[in-house]
């Protein structure tokens, strides 16, 4: 790759955007496809059949010979079927087609994706749709060039399969809700309100060579074994620190890669661990902000690959040193431009934000469980409550001038800024909040941050769908309540005080703005009633409580029967994961570090018998203390192999998917952790070349 790029011509050149749409269809057909986006129209066969020859046209102009609906199942990864633009002609030669009918629907077969009970197989039949919020892009792989169109995917009978369907539901409904607020609060200019976010993705690098001779973390995506190396990340020196050249190449075709899909990687930095690194793109929509996600998530992984190195995704791939998280910063925008959650100097725009602000704080105490669920996997459960990232407690960071400032409102007691103007609701200016607090919370699991809140919970592999689907959706709920307050309210600044005190009287428990990592914090969110749903198997349940589904419902986000399926879905896919973990913990104890350590025994054994057939009195003490130790170790690791299996196999036949999984975590973990115990006391006792899998000094130090 060159290196001088022209990054204007560079940018977007593989994506569908808007300004493309603008320049290849005529006028009238773009004005209706914004109308279309905006949820003001129905796309007419006619419109989407122009659309789909311009972007036929656009995309074999670059080379494309195929197309794909590209769509996002409850794997929780991307999923494409490519279908060619190939048309014979009865004369034997080709024509390139793809009409209005492929562009809107397609029909995948579905059979195979997970359903949670929703369908038999037998109504296997799942439908595609075309998501015109969303540009369709195209993809550049050793297959050739695919026009991808970002779909929605649903069954037969109109229930979702995917993480779009809902998410897109949820942005309409926290929409809905923000408009009425608005208009109750004179605001009659707004005509949408889009949640907006941005993802700061963290990564980690190995080299492909260590990686492919290690089966957990191919197989898993993380170690189940691995001593610690005599550094880890105590230092801080990698934090920020300079990048390497190897990575600093692939961080720039990376760059490249993304600029080209549009999406626009903007940050990139070493992260905490050794071989550790984030990338944060500038926010989108939501909807957009995760499709391109799981692009960049999916492009990170192949140009890693062309590197030498592999990109590890995993929450925790190592033990011992920091796992990886998503900062999902989440905020509510108007078509007018207006950030709501942006204090400013205008006495309106105060009024908004002092609302939203309260509907956020409300909706996060309220339904906390549903927000800890949406960010639970078994990857995430090593990091959550680690001391590496926010705890399984969530608590709202708002830093000390916010909370002042509406403690002091709740009070009725009047704030001055700094012209001396008291502030009145809709009469005065807030006082500026600084810019930059320097108590900048890095511990807190949900953080205002100058203009949005950082939702910290997230995992690295996730998409992001789920945790916007419950924000937009318990935000929307709460805002839904003020608008109706507000609406029949006599006099609105009054009203608005009046919620402001309300949230603050009944909500600040979940106001927090100590060290989320610290040990006091857990006993003193037990006092104030916060929940702490530690694992995965303790959050997901939430999901089908009664609450939950009437929130859903409420707000037509999801149905109960498209909750329970998603609930089963995620308690199959923990259960899965442990079960190929602990499948490779018995492996590799049994296949690999049994006679890997057995060979070491016995040539440290004829060392010996040799040593004293010259030296009858040398001094072997060491030697046998040391053959004592490993042989004691590698005994232990049989009993703990053995436990496994016997609890491996008593969750294996276990049917119910709820009671497994609890089996998994409570049973299964367990035994795995005692089987590490021993394999990691064995490998630094063990000489470093008979070791069979390479070290963690390998995957974290060497690129
Ligand atoms: P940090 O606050 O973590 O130091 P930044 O200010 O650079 O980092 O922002 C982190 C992420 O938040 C970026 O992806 C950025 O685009 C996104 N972001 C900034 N403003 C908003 C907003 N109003 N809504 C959603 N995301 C935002
Ligand atoms: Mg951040």
């Amino acid at each position: 790759m060159s290196n001088n790029v022209n990054l204007e011509e560079m940018y977007g050149s593989n994506c569908f955007s808007k300004s493309v749409m603008k320049e290849k269809l005529p006028k009238t057909i773009y004005k209706e496809m914004l109308m279309v986006e905006k949820g003001e129209m129905e796309l007419s066969k006619e419109t989407a059949d122009v659309v789909a020859t311009a972007m036929k046209d656009w995309a074999i102009s670059k080379g494309a010979t195929h197309f794909s609906h590209w769509f996002q199942p409850l794997t929780g990864t991307t999923a494409e079927k490519h279908d060619s633009f190939i048309d014979p002609d009865s004369d034997g030669s080709i024509m390139m087609e793809f009409s209005g009918k492929e562009l809107i629907k397609g029909e995948p077969d579905a059979s195979s994706f997970p359903n949670g009970g929703l369908r038999d197989t037998y109504e296997a039949r799942g439908y595609t749709a075309w998501d015109v919020s969303s540009p369709a892009f195209l993809k550049e792989d050793q297959t050739g060039i695919t026009l991808c169109i970002p779909t929605a995917f649903f069954s037969y009978t109109g229930e979702a399969l995917d993480k779009k369907v809902p998410l897109l539901k949820s942005m309409e409904a926290v929409n809905t809700a923000s408009l009425k607020v608005l208009s109750a609060l004179g605001d009659t200019t707004a005509t949408k309100v889009t949640a907006s976010v941005g993802p700061e993705q963290e990564y980690f690098l190995v080299d492909k060579e260590f990686f492919e001779k290690r089966p957990d973390l191919m197989l898993a995506g993380r170690t189940v074994f691995g001593a610690m190396p005599s550094k880890g990340q105590e230092l801080s020196d990698h934090y920020f620190g300079v990048i390497k050249d190897r990575v600093a190449s692939y961080m720039k075709e990376l760059n490249h890669e993304l600029w080209k899909l549009g999406i626009s990687a903007k940050t990139q930095h070493n992260e905490v661990a050794p071989n550790q690194f984030e990338l944060a793109p500038i926010y989108d929509s939501a909807n957009i902000a995760t499709d391109r996600n799981q692009l960049t998530m999916e492009t990170m992984k192949r140009v890693a690959n062309r590197h030498g190195m592999v990109c590890l995704l995993h929450e925790k791939p190592f033990a011992g040193v920091n796992g990886s998280g998503k900062h999902n910063n989440w905020s509510l925008a108007t078509d007018t431009g207006i950030n709501l959650l942006s204090p400013g100097s205008d006495p309106q725009q105060n009024t908004q934000f002092l609302v939203f602000l309260s509907a956020i704080i409300e909706a996060v105490d309220t339904y906390s469980p549903l927000l800890r669920a949406s960010a639970a996997s078994a990857g995430n459960d090593h990091r959550l409550g680690g001391h590496e990232a926010p705890p399984a407690v969530i608590s709202i960071y708002l830093g000390k001038e916010l909370t002042n400032i509406i403690e002091k409102i709740s009070k009725g007691e009047t704030i001055n800024n700094k012209k001396g103007d008291k502030f009145e609701m809709g009469v005065s200016a807030l006082p500026a909040l600084p810019k930059d607090a320097t108590d900048r919370n890095r511990t807190s699991p949900f953080a205002f941050t100058i203009n949005k809140f950082e939702f910290r919970m997230v995992a690295s592999s996730q998409s992001i769908a789920g945790p916007n689907v419950v924000l937009n959706t318990i935000v929307a709920d709460i805002l839904t309540n003020y608008a109706e307050r507000l609406a029949n309210a006599s006099d609105v600044n009054k009203e608005v005080a009046n919620i402001v005190k309300d949230c603050y009287t009944n909500h600040n428990r979940i106001i927090f703005d100590g060290n989320g990592y610290g040990a006091e914090w857990i006993p003193e969110a037990e006092k104030r009633g916060l929940a702490n749903l530690k694992t995965t198997v303790d959050a997901v349940p939430e999901y089908t409580k009664d609450y939950a589904v009437k929130l859903f419902e409420k707000h037509k986000v999801l149905t109960k029967a498209e909750l329970e399926s998603r609930q089963n879905i995620y308690l199959e896919q923990y259960s899965q994961q442990i079960n190929i973990e602990a499948n490779l913990n018995v492996e590799m104890a049994t296949r690999y570090i049994v006679p890997a350590v057995s060979e070491y025994i016995s040539s440290l054994t004829s060392s010996v018998i040799e040593l004293k057939s010259v030296l009858p009195k040398a001094n072997t003490t060491g030697q046998e203390k040391l053959i004592a130790d490993l042989s004691d170790n590698l005994a232990a690791v049989f009993t703990a192999v053995e436990s496994l299996k016997t609890e491996l196999a008593k969750a294996q036949d276990e049917e119910d998917l709820l009671k497994q999984a609890t089996l998994y975590s409570k049973n299964v973990i367990s035994c795995m952790k005692e089987v590490r115990k021993f394999v990691d006391a064995l490998e630094v006792m063990t000489d470093r070349d008979m070791w069979p899998f390479p070290s963690y000094e390998d995957l974290l130090f060497k690129l």
